[in-house]
């Protein structure tokens, strides 16, 4: 892996494509005919300002420019630690070497993050099956990430509410101290408000917690009717997989940085 003192190197290497072309064989032939105007295009092959394009997409020699791009939109900034295919799309989406899809393949069997990921999907049990939902927010997981640092506004975990219809998620802040009713004013306030009451409700929280939930959510809603909720106490592999998602995305903005 490269380090950032080689990575800001390598942003300013942009310029330095131009010797590469000439320094390396996947590209040389074509350089050197176009550069010798043998024609203003050579299959789809382009030379403009001395950089060469192949159907608009820069073509980068086989410098460790390479792998830095191919960091850069797998696992930098926003990217997130997408998957194979996506990160290629990205990729090919600007640039063009031919080795790029290997590449790609080949950083991230390397990538640290996405092998933590891989693994923690891996746990797999005897579930018995959930209902299959067939309308938004009426089914929903609910999980708790812990023991993130705290924030200024004492906030150490985050409660991750997936809606299992549409997978879209709400991540809301918590603190260790919140029981139960807390928890319930938080969904009713940022989730009721917004959405539906749930139906069904998976999740890792003990029957007492879930009861307690349960009961603080109708409150909140003035009645004293009780519809009953199927709790499922256990996990779908769902709001796992958005933690996933939360971590890498927690991860690639925080940096080394615990405390913003
Ligand atoms: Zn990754």
């Amino acid at each position: 892996m490269m380090t950032t003192q080689e990575m800001r190197t390598e942003v300013i290497g942009f310029k330095r494509l131009k010797d590469g072309y000439w320094d390396y064989p996947d590209f040389k032939e074509t350089y050197t005919l176009l550069t010798n105007g043998d024609g203003p295009l050579i299959d789809d092959f382009l030379l403009e300002d001395g950089y060469l394009f192949k159907a608009h997409k820069l073509c980068i020699p086989n410098t460790s420019l390479r792998e830095f791009l191919v960091w850069e939109l797998h696992a930098g900034g926003l990217a997130g630690h997408f998957g194979q295919s996506k990160t290629i799309a990205a990729l090919e989406n600007r640039f063009y070497w031919p080795t790029l899809k290997h590449d790609v393949g080949k950083l991230i069997k390397r990538c640290h993050t996405c092998q933590l990921a891989k693994q923690r999907k891996q746990n797999t049990g005897l579930y018995t099956p959930l209902p299959v939902p067939n309308c938004p927010w009426q089914d929903v997981s609910m999980d708790f990430v812990l023991g993130l640092p705290k924030t200024l506004r004492k906030h150490d975990y985050v409660c991750v509410v997936v809606d299992r219809f549409s997978k879209m998620a709400h991540f809301l802040p918590c603190s260790k101290t919140f029981d139960a009713s807390w928890v319930a004013k938080l969904y009713f306030d940022e989730i009721v408000r917004l959405h539906v009451l749930p139906m069904t409700i998976v999740s890792d929280r003990d029957v007492k917690f879930t009861s307690y939930f349960w009961k603080t959510l109708w409150h909140k809603m003035g009645t004293k009717l009780q519809f009953s909720t199927a709790f499922h106490p256990q996990t779908d592999g769902q709001t796992e997989v958005v933690n996933i998602s939360l971590g890498n995305l927690l991860r690639t903005l925080v940096g080394e940085n615990l405390r913003d």
